[in-house]
């Protein structure tokens, strides 16, 4: 007897290797993360839950720190007050893309000097809010920008800047995070001119001090060539900057983007190889153009937090079709808009029991009123799969949290860290109360 769903291999593969590197068996089935039982902190906190490994990130904040001279973390990949402070103690800086992101991190008390702005189109809130807290420094993205952030400084004001550049090229994990290359809507172009334009604007006004300039290539990027491509077209465009202007600067931001595996088998950046050869392209380029190195500066998001978060759901039903199994969760996209947006995969894993059927293939989906609310598309669950059960995804850390909707009116799940035996929550979940505190109308 042979169902369609049912898969070649009769024992479950068990790679946990995208698991946070504390992860641990149990004999009754479950996992450890952390040193807590998934289950247990299913039990205790309630699903949806997002759970977070605090030695996993401050391990890869560690790990950054020893390879690049300044690692500014991506805030918005996830960020919570907890969070601001491991960064804050594990030496990195902070990158902000609002005022809200820079509130959050002023008030668990993270140093203004250390924190980055960015932005595409910032609002005067944003700018105001950064100039008051005085931050150390703001990427200039657009023309219209510079003398808003001139104006705003009054005569007197000095602001450290960077300018964002387009170096024209193409890297990224999809279409919709590739940010290096000249259509879309990011930073200057190098190659029509608007990025010399905007560096010839900033040096204009006196209260800014333009610093460097900076890339942001793309997300979800597994490759190093393409690092080393905008490193040689930044280091080119420094050097016509120093010829047009005699101005030498001293900071080069490479941005963010490095990629983390979702699934076993996903490539991965190689980070020493990464921080090795951009070393050696900017030393060598530097020299090429008789230009001092300047230092070299990243902001992963997704590469610290990811790999440190893991997402567990209930199975609330399953359903059999005539081509796939379902498991419908308690979750869905309101709380990881990754697979809808761009089509990412996971490898969801049964904990909490140990399963006794053979593996069949299933479709994991979410509870929202929507068909493409997909978790996990055609992934090897346990046959016996049954409500009630719990579901755990890896590599749940960015973009899932800080992502997250209030779609359908179900609330954002908590986030939960774990580290050393013990679980403390860091943000509680969303009520009603809080979803309907908002809304002014009659009752
Ligand atoms: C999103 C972003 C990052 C972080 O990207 P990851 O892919 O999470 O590493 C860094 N810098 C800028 C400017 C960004 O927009």
């Amino acid at each position: 007897m042979t169902a369609p769903t049912r898969v070649a291999a009769p024992v479950l593969p068990d790679d946990l290797s995208v698991w946070p590197a504390s992860t641990g068996r149990r004999p009754d089935g479950d996992l450890t993360v952390g040193g807590v039982p998934l289950a247990t902190l299913a039990q205790r906190f309630g699903t949806p839950a997002y759970v977070l490994d605090e030695s996993e990130v401050r391990s890869r904040c560690r790990t950054y720190r020893a390879a690049f001279p300044e690692v500014l973390y991506a805030a918005k990949a996830f960020l919570c007050r907890a969070m601001v402070r491991w960064v804050e103690e594990e030496g990195l800086g902070l990158d902000v893309c609002s005022a809200g992101e820079l509130s959050l991190a002023l008030s668990a008390g993270f140093p203004p000097e250390r924190i980055v702005l960015h932005g595409n189109a910032k609002s005067p809130s944003d700018i105001e809010t950064a100039l008051t807290a005085g931050v150390g420094r703001i990427v200039v993205d657009s023309p219209a920008e510079i003398a808003r952030i001139a104006a705003l400084l009054g005569p007197d004001g000095r602001q450290d800047v960077l300018v964002r550049v387009v170096p024209g090229v193409a890297a990224g994990g999809h279409e919709k995070i590739r940010t290096g290359t000249d259509d879309q809507k990011f930073g200057l172009s190098i190659t029509d001119g608007s990025a010399q334009h905007a560096v010839a604007r900033v040096l204009g006004q006196p209260q800014l001090r333009l610093r460097g300039l900076h890339c942001h290539i793309g997300s979800q990027i597994t490759e190093v060539e393409p690092y080393l491509l905008a490193v040689r077209r930044t280091v080119g465009l420094m050097a016509r900057i120093r010829d047009t202007h005699r101005v030498t600067l001293t900071q080069l931001d490479l941005g963010g983007g490095h990629g983390v595996p979702y699934r076993p088998g996903d490539p991965a950046l190689d980070l020493t190889a990464l921080a090795r050869r951009v070393r050696e392209e900017l030393t060598a380029s530097c020299a090429a153009a008789r230009l001092p190195v300047p230092r070299l500066t990243v902001e992963p998001g997704r590469a610290i937090a990811a790999p440190a978060g893991v997402a567990l759901y209930r199975v609330l039903a399953v359903k059999r079709t005539a081509r796939t199994l379902f498991v419908a969760v308690d979750g869905g996209m309101s709380d990881n808009p990754r697979p809808a947006l761009y089509g990412a995969r996971y490898a969801p894993r049964l904990i909490g029991r140990r399963p006794v059927a053979e593996a069949v293939t299933a479709t994991v989906v979410g509870r929202h009123c929507e068909a493409g609310d997909v978790l996990a598309a055609d992934i090897t669950l346990p046959g016996d799969v049954r409500p009630g059960d719990l579901l755990a995804v890896p590599v749940a850390g960015a973009y899932q949290a800080s992502m997250a909707s209030a779609y359908n009116l179900v609330g954002r799940p908590p986030v939960v860290a774990v580290d050393r035996g013990r679980a403390r929550l860091l943000v509680r979940r969303e009520t009603q109360e809080d979803l309907q505190s908002r809304d002014v109308g009659p009752r």
